[in-house]
This record gives structure tokens, sequence and C-alpha cells, in this order.
């Protein structure tokens, strides 16, 4: 892609877009920068030292640019982008620069447990990669450290895959597509033909690796003559890891027991089993990835044990955003819970959380802003659990923790797994779990 003296536009101008507008300007393109909101100063004067001018998001300081580049956080259908002659995202501009192998890995949930372990295990393989995408670092930002030989490890949401065309991966990675983003994607199908296009993308030569037990991982496997490696915690696979009470058999030869993985749940054997399979097809042996497995300590905020205080174990799972990540939270303990649940609303559906509450809680403390605050969820749920758990409405996470820890007895576990977005009441996820921790810290 030559863009020297093309007019580049970058759309969103936090981090993703800045690695993006670093980029093109290296590539010696004319670039602009819009954003909807106003940028802090630091990040005016990053831009300005690049010398990127940062517009307004308004038709006048549209133009007529050569390219479009989106940042992962802007809608593919905004109006403003009706005229735009081309119009890629982020990562797909990354894809013609990056040197090495990439492997995409993306899903609802776990992304960046896997992308983590991943890189934790070609680490431990001596195996050279870097890691980027979603979990932190934007891919464009990897473009100038990336080498031939280096293996590109990557976390790619559907934001970051709908628009792809020239992006290929060698190894593509599906954990499972259950509905979230729907306030983005419109419909579950839209939303899984958007990871699906990491799939689409894939040839012969190349690997995908997919979860069995779900059915739109598995429709992916049609979509390229890429060789599939399965994993499932079900049944045996055609070709794969799988799991039998506390074995894991890649085919049919053992590989390792379930309980020398520490991260809880069951979840956690899938995000491993799939990381076990990309970091072996990246040259990785499979003792290497076993032992290396066993010493991985997660990832903050993912079932995150905090304390144990007069035998109450404290857990964060402040990244449980949506309802499916909270069931899996669920299910990651044998019972006694006293659950933390609430926020921001994104439309879900709580009503799955019933009985599996039910069957483990013995409490769930609702937080988060009240109406007439628009997307409170506490009344939803509320509403969703009524009757199947006792409640407790707390509004504020000092008055669920102060709650939990007067009722809470020797054995329970008092887990922080909302089901909501954080930012009635929080800058973030990150933001609220960190909270979580420095009150869970200073109980007495
Ligand atoms: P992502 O990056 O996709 O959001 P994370 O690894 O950050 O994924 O985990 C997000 C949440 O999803 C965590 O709260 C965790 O409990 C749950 N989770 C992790 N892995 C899985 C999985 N394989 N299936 C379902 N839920 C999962």
């Amino acid at each position: 892609m030559d863009l020297r003296g093309k007019d580049v536009l970058v759309v969103g101008a936090k981090r993703s877009g800045m690695s993006a507008a670093e980029l093109l300007v290296r590539q010696g393109a004319r670039v602009r920068a819009m954003d909807a909101q106003a940028v802090s100063p630091e990040e005016r004067a990053r831009f300005d030292s690049l010398g990127v001018p940062v517009l307004l998001q308004s038709p006048e300081n549209f133009g007529d640019p050569d390219l479009v580049v989106l940042s992962p956080g802007v809608p593919l259908d905004l109006p403003l982008l009706e005229s735009a002659r081309r119009v890629i995202g982020e990562v797909e501009l990354a894809s013609y620069f990056l040197q090495g192998p990439t492997i995409g890995i993306t899903g609802s949930n776990g992304k960046t447990t896997t992308t983590a372990l991943t890189g934790h295990l070609l680490k431990e393989g001596g195996i050279p990669y870097q890691v980027g995408g979603n979990i932190g670092t934007a891919v464009t930002s990897l473009v100038e450290s990336s080498r031939p030989e280096q293996w590109n490890v990557l976390e790619l949401s559907s934001f970051q895959l709908e628009s792809i065309e020239h992006f290929r991966a060698k190894i593509g990675v599906c954990l499972n597509v259950t509905p979230d983003h729907l306030d983005r994607h419109h419909t579950f199908e839209a939303y899984a033909a958007a990871k699906g296009k990491l799939f689409s993308k894939l040839g012969a030569g190349d690997f995908a690796v997919l979860n069995f037990d779900d059915p739109t991982c598995r429709s992916y496997a049609e979509l390229s003559d890429a060789t599939v490696l399965w994993f499932s915690t079900n049944c045996r696979v055609p070709h794969g890891l799988w799991l039998q009470n506390d074995e894991i058999w890649f085919d049919d030869l053992p590989f390792m027991l379930r309980s020398m993985i520490r991260l809880r749940g069951v979840h956690n054997v899938e995000n491993a089993m799939a990381a076990a399979l990309i970091a072996n097809l990246a040259g990785a042996q499979p003792e290497q990835i076993a032992s290396a497995i066993m010493n991985f300590p997660g990832v903050e905020h993912r079932i995150e044990f905090v304390r144990e205080l007069d035998g109450v174990e404290y857990f964060n799972d402040s990244k449980a955003t949506n309802v499916d990540a909270t069931l899996k939270a669920i299910h990651a303990f044998p019972g006694n819970l006293w659950i933390i649940l609430g926020g921001k609303d994104k439309g879900s559906d709580y009503a799955p959380l019933r009985e599996p509450l039910h069957n483990k809680a013995k409490g769930a403390l609702l937080i988060g802003a009240e109406p007439p605050y628009p997307y409170a969820a506490a009344p939803l749920i509320q509403k969703a659990l009524e009757g199947a758990v006792p409640m407790a409405e707390c509004g504020s996470l000092e008055v669920a923790v102060q709650h939990a820890r007067s009722n809470a007895q020797a054995g329970d576990t008092v887990l922080l797994a909302p089901a909501c977005a954080s930012f009635d009441q929080f800058q973030s996820y990150e933001h609220r779990g960190r909270h979580f921790k420095k009150l869970v810290e200073e109980l007495l």
C-alpha cells in the first residue's frame, strides 16, 4: 500500500487512532484526525508532535480524503462515512505493513486470557512473539517492532474484524460466540459474521483453532480451506484437544491433567486448550506447553483471587461485563456465593442467572446507578431474579462489600461478577475491579 502524499483521515483520535496516525505519517501520508469528543491536552500534544491536526467530527471537517482509517470504537455505518471513497480499520491498515505470521484470537469471552496465556506459552517455549490488539497495544504500534520470524499474537474484537479484507492470519482462533455488543452489530447474525471474517480470509496452509462445543465456532470451519484443530470439554474431537474426566487428550495421546491448570472454571480449560493448540502450531513442544500452563497465574480482573478473611474468600471478576461471563464465573465455584451484580445495562436478559444463583448463591447484592438513570440494571436484575435468590439493594460497591462482610460465613465466597458495564459509576471495568480490591483489602 503506497501512502506517500495521500490525504488520509483517521476517525477516532484516542489510543488506536494515535498509533494509526503515527504509522501513516511514517509511510509519508498527509494525515488528519477527527474525534466526536474533545481530546485531552496530552493527546493533542502528541498529535501536534506528529504534525497531525485533530478536528472535531463533522461533515465540514471531513473533506474528500483518499483513505479513511477507523479506530475500532467507531461504527462502520456512521452516516459521515457514506461519501468516503475508501474506509478501512486500524487492524486492516496494520496488516499491510506487519511482518511475521499472525495469530488472531477472537470470541465473545476469554480473548484476553487466551491471548495473554498464548504469549506466556510462546515465551516459555523460547519462540519469538509480540502481543497486541484489543489487549492493549494497538496493532499499528506493533508494526515497527515486527520481524519476519516473530509471531504477532493479536486479540481481535468483532469491531476490529468486521471490515478486514487484506488482513490474513496464519492461525485464526475463536473461543465462543454468544450475544454481546448487539447495540453496535444489531443482530446476532451480523455479530457472528463479523467474527467469521477472520476465518473466511484463511487459506490452505493456514490453521483454524475452534471450539467444537459452540455451533457458531463450528460453522467457521466451513469458511476456508484452513486445517482445523478443535477443542472440546464435552466430547472427543476429530483432531485436537479434548477433556475426559480430569484428563486432557491431544488426539489419542494424554496431554495434561485438568487439575494442573491454576485458572478456575471450565471456561478456562477451554482457554488453556485453545492457547495450547496455538503454541503447538507455533512450534512449542507439548511438555513445555503443559508446564507453562501450570505456572500461568491468570489475568487481573478475571476471577482474580483477592483475599481470604475469616474463612471467606473474595474474588474480583469485574471483567464479567455480560451475563454469559457471569454465568461462567458462577459455574467456576461450587456454591455458597455472595455475588455482586449490576451497573449499566446493555439490553441483556438476566433470566439465565436465575437457576444457577438459586442453586449456588446465598445472596445477590445489587449495585449501580438507580432510575431515573436510563440504563440502570438493578431494577431489571431484581425483576429477573425475584424469588430465586435473596437480594439486597446496595447501590454502591462500598455498601455491597460491607453487606457481604457482615453476612458471609466461613466457607463462603464473595464474588464481584456484575454482568453489566461499569460506566454508570466507574470509568471502566478495571477501575471498578481496582476499587473492589481496595475495599476488600481495607476490610477489618
Ligand atoms: P475478553 O477479552 O474476551 O473480554 P477475558 O479473558 O477478559 O475475555 O474474560 C472476560 C470474562 O469472560 C471473564 O470475566 C471470564 O470470567 C469470562 N470468560 C473467560 N473465558 C471465557 C470463556 N472461554 N467462555 C466464557 N466466558 C469466559
